[in-house]
């Protein structure tokens, strides 16, 4: 389950930022996910649900934002985004190799959009310090 180890680091990560901030309850996480990470943003917000139940995240709105993939040539030298064909599924697109748009060779390297980050989180604060 990929999306659920990915959303369980999100969730570790919102605690530990909630935990350094005195947060006392997440709101939102905003998140940056990489087209090469394969991850199905349906399955990351459900799975982000399960992984933050009882604890102080549960509830947060889980922003995704997608970010295109970048790659690089070998053989033509072209530098850019990718084109992931729609038709196949991420399942199997995630062990294809990445073909270059412009000569449609594979020998490619991977220059972005291999990561999702965490962007952003905001919380609601303890007034008190008590
Ligand atoms: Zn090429």
């Amino acid at each position: 389950m990929h999306e659920f180890s990915a959303a369980c680091s999100i969730v570790d990560t919102a605690l530990e930022a909630a935990n350094s901030n005195n947060a006392t309850k997440i709101t939102v996480v905003n998140i940056e996910v990489g087209e090469f990470t394969f991850l199905i943003p349906e399955q990351l917000s459900f799975n982000f649900e399960i992984a933050s139940k009882n604890t102080i995240v549960e509830g947060a709105e889980l922003h995704i934002k997608k970010i295109k993939g970048q790659l690089l040539c070998g053989d033509c030298g072209f530098e850019g985004e990718s084109k992931v064909d729609p038709d196949i599924p991420p399942q199997i697109a995630v062990f294809a190799p990445m073909k270059c748009p412009k000569c449609e060779s594979s020998s490619t390297t991977i220059t972005g959009g291999k990561d999702f980050i965490i962007a952003s989180i905001e919380a609601e604060i303890s007034e008190s310090t008590t």
